[in-house]
């Protein structure tokens, strides 16, 4: 069977696993039991009604029950986590590196992502897991060098970790939130040291732009009105994990 159609598949089932995290973690909620429910009429989902993608399109988009139209966030994220995989695998080959060490570590981070947009907040769970799972498997990676993954892991936090002290005793106000923090340790300990420096130009230019362009947008409404971090530092990440080594071979000279 083909290697991309076997990570696309994969991708849309974790993805649809990874909706079930982005859903329940930061309410407390368990991410096995009870099955699937809708959010709406809480009638249960029927496992023929809860196939990744292919449901959401036999369904039109609406519960089968109560007719109400279903978050298009689920689709979403199989549909990216397929493609991130099928990426991933171009990218970096079929390796054990890839399919054990990266898979597991950018679906977290598509759920870090989609619950710092709605929620605001980065579970420690996969913030301070991420990083564990991350330096723990560098020990068995052709990729990275296990004091790269710590090297990176302690700058990326202790980096953060300086900026929002510096700016909380400058101006008395918070910054950086503690989960920005602990998620580019995570981030620096999956790449290692060199992906850090990058990993904050990508996301302040980023955050930068799309901020400014909604405070344009929205004029006053917006200020004051902070815009989640994580997402941008994840897209940074991403950027190094599939160009990094153009980055390093062009940019940096070594
Ligand atoms: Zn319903």
């Amino acid at each position: 069977m083909n290697l991309f159609l076997l990570a696309a598949m994969l991708g849309l089932v974790v993805g649809s696993f990874l909706n079930v995290v982005i859903h329940r973690l930061p309410s407390g909620g368990s991410l096995i039991r009870p099955g699937s429910s809708c959010p709406s009429c809480k009638s249960s989902i029927r496992w023929w009604d809860n196939i990744p993608l292919i449901s959401f399109l036999c369904l039109l988009g609406k519960c089968r029950s109560c007719k109400t139209a279903i978050s298009p966030r689920y689709p979403l994220v199989e549909v990216l986590t397929a493609l991130v995989f099928c990426a991933s695998l171009a990218v970096k080959g079929p390796v054990l590196d890839t399919f054990l060490r990266d898979w597991p570590i950018l679906a977290i981070l598509i759920a870090v992502c989609f619950i710092d947009l709605s929620h605001r907040i980065i579970p420690d769970s996969l913030s301070l897991g991420g990083w564990g799972y991350a330096f723990v498997t560098s020990f068995f990676s052709s990729h990275i060098e296990w004091q790269d993954a710590l090297a990176g892991g302690l700058l990326g936090f202790f980096i953060f970790f300086g900026f929002s002290w510096l700016y909380f005793r400058m101006s008395g106000k918070e910054g950086l939130g503690g989960g920005d923090v602990k998620l580019l340790g995570f981030l620096g300990a999956f790449l290692g040291i060199s992906s850090v420096l990058m990993i904050i130009l990508v996301s302040s230019v980023a955050g930068s732009l799309i901020g400014g362009g909604l405070a344009l947008a929205k004029k006053s409404e917006v200020m004051g009105y902070a815009i989640p971090y994580g997402p941008f530092l994840v897209l940074g990440a991403l950027v190094y994990y599939f160009f990094g080594g153009v980055w390093l071979q062009n940019i940096v000279p070594m």
